[in-house]
């Protein structure tokens, strides 16, 4: 137990927390990250199933020497809408803040219609209005299809 306990805490130098993801979310945030994105002397850190005051139960995602471009954040916005973002920079935290949906979503997830103009190999770039926030639903600025899978349509 203390092992773990220890685990959890071990602070990071350089790098993102991204904190209360919903519980069991951890590893759908880990498939957006995504291993060809990190430095190679990066560390990963994930924490499942952790007791939280707000959530009940949380995952924790630690990821050393990186920091998350716009569209990751949006992508972790629409697969755990409650976590937290912190940027951490010479173990200090620069940077704390609840992501957050833009009105617009660019090149993020695909339009679920295969006859979008989306999706026919144009130079288009898939882009969604968010239409309703709780939950979050898309709606395709092309072809007006709605969206809430989100993670089967991850670009
Ligand atoms: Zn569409």
């Amino acid at each position: 137990m203390s092992e773990v306990r220890e685990l959890r805490i071990t602070p990071i130098r350089n790098g993102t927390v991204i904190d209360h993801i919903g519980n069991g979310l951890a590893l759908d945030v880990l498939r957006i990250i995504g291993a060809r994105g990190l430095d190679k002397d990066s560390t990963v850190s994930v924490a499942l199933h952790v007791r939280s005051g707000k959530l009940g139960w949380k995952d924790i995602v630690k990821v050393e020497n990186m920091e998350l471009s716009p569209r990751k954040v949006n992508a972790i916005a629409l697969i755990a809408p409650t976590a937290t973002i912190s940027i951490i920079r010479d173990y200090k935290v620069q940077s704390k803040r609840p992501v957050d949906l833009p009105e617009t979503i660019v090149g993020v997830v695909t339009c679920p219609n295969p006859n979008c103009i989306s999706n026919q190999g144009e130079p288009i770039e898939s882009e969604f209005r968010v239409s309703r926030r709780r939950p979050v639903q898309l709606t395709c600025i092309y072809c007006e299809r709605t969206l809430d899978d989100f993670l089967r349509h991850l670009v």
